[in-house]
């Protein structure tokens, strides 16, 4: 069953005092948005994932989705209905059997709960995430409490919301117009189609107000505990006319040999990223003898370590590279070196650093035959799950 995940990020109200609207804040140091894409894109059941935008938003969402491979945006509409509908629409080209309609300003989907709703949709066209009502309601007049409204059976609707794709995009198509359905299971429902409920956990939580996402910071930071990685990689020189190092194109009569763009930097960052959260390494996601990677850009092992970094609310804190190689000479392209690794990673210059060091002639990098890398991550997990 293919499944696209659709992310609405059209809404422009909200701003907590910013001049960003709310779903490009930054939470922990991370676009709020990046979040729940990041988590959608590292699950094994999703195939690709589009966000629905507002126009006037386009650099704000490069900007917050940067490194990342996922379909184009769409420009979404005035309601949260139309935004929904027209990312629908979108997908027609791409005709997915399931799709996931989900809100920016949840950042925590869990990856359990995505399994739960997925699995829903063998029985059911419709599935959502929600939580049973706890506290006792009072209908209120006046600052007084007119009544006590019975809660049992009552659910608080979250997304994300699981469906069968034809099905939901037929009945957006129905209630096209209509402006009183407030999530798309409302919008399957008028057309008669069955939802079920599947409980989801307090992490899910929705980012409303200044508050919320000082309770999201403080779910994201969770304990503090503090994980050390490192990586190593070495990659044989040839003749050549270049080659990449921290994601940088370095122009020369050399090259780095290997089956993806041999960029051993990011292999080194890679692995340090991987193990710091005991997740194995480079070779185990990313096998030399899967023809998918052959010529594959390094940048593209780092953000899936950086997505599974950030499945486990693991935050990124620095990173310390070092190459070890005579030549090419690695000082003129430190500081275009810094960038890529900020773009790529999301995260400020300032916790980054590319050092370069020789081995004053000794061993293979002092004979010119390869590069050496080393580097060294710390990392902060966030509560589970
Ligand atoms: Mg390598």
């Amino acid at each position: 069953m293919a499944t696209i995940a659709l992310i609405l990020a059209a809404g422009s109200g909200v701003r907590l005092g910013s001049p960003l609207a709310k779903q490009y804040l930054r939470l922990g140091g991370i676009p709020l948005l990046r979040h729940s894409v990041e988590r959608f894109l590292a699950h094994p059941a999703i195939e690709s994932v589009r966000v629905v935008i507002r126009g006037d938003d386009r650099s704000d969402y490069d900007a917050a989705t940067t490194g990342l491979t996922l379909l184009s945006p769409v420009t979404g509409g005035t309601t949260r209905q139309e935004s929904a509908r027209l990312g629908l629409e979108s997908l027609a080209g791409e005709a997915p059997t399931c799709v996931l309609i989900h809100d920016a300003a949840r950042p925590f989907p869990g990856a359990a709960l995505v399994d739960r709703l997925l699995a829903a949709l063998v029985h059911v066209p419709g599935a959502i995430a929600g939580v049973p009502l706890r506290d006792t309601l009072k209908r209120e007049c006046d600052g007084m409490v007119a009544a006590t409204v019975p809660r049992e059976g009552l659910w608080r609707a979250q997304t994300p919301q699981a469906f069968r794709y034809a099905a939901i995009l037929a009945a957006h198509r129905q209630a096209a117009g209509r402006d009183d359905l407030t999530d798309d299971a409302a919008v399957l429902e008028a057309a008669g189609g069955a939802v079920q409920l599947v409980a989801a956990d307090d992490a899910n939580l929705k980012v409303t107000d200044a508050g919320d996402l000082a309770l999201a910071e403080r779910w994201w930071r969770g304990g503090g505990e503090m994980r050390v990685g490192s990586g190593f990689d070495v990659h044989r020189l040839g003749p050549g006319t270049g080659l990449h190092l921290c994601g940088v194109w370095l122009p020369g009569d050399r090259t780095l040999i290997g089956h993806s763009d041999a960029d051993v930097a990011l292999h080194a960052l890679t692995d340090a990223m991987l193990g710091a959260i005991g997740a194995g390494d480079i070779g185990v996601h990313f096998p030399p003898s899967d023809p998918r990677w052959r010529g594959a850009p390094s940048r593209l092992f780092v953000a899936h370590a950086a997505a599974l970094l950030r499945t486990q609310r693991a935050e990124l804190v620095n990173l310390d590279l070092t190459i070890i190689c005579e030549r090419p000479k690695v000082a003129p392209h430190r500081a275009a070196m810094v960038a890529a690794l900020a773009d790529l990673l999301a995260i400020p210059r300032g916790r980054i650093s590319v050092k370069a060091t020789t081995t004053e002639g000794l061993g293979f990098a002092g004979r010119g035959e390869g590069i050496a890398a080393q580097a060294v991550v710390s990392v902060r997990l966030g509560d589970a799950p």
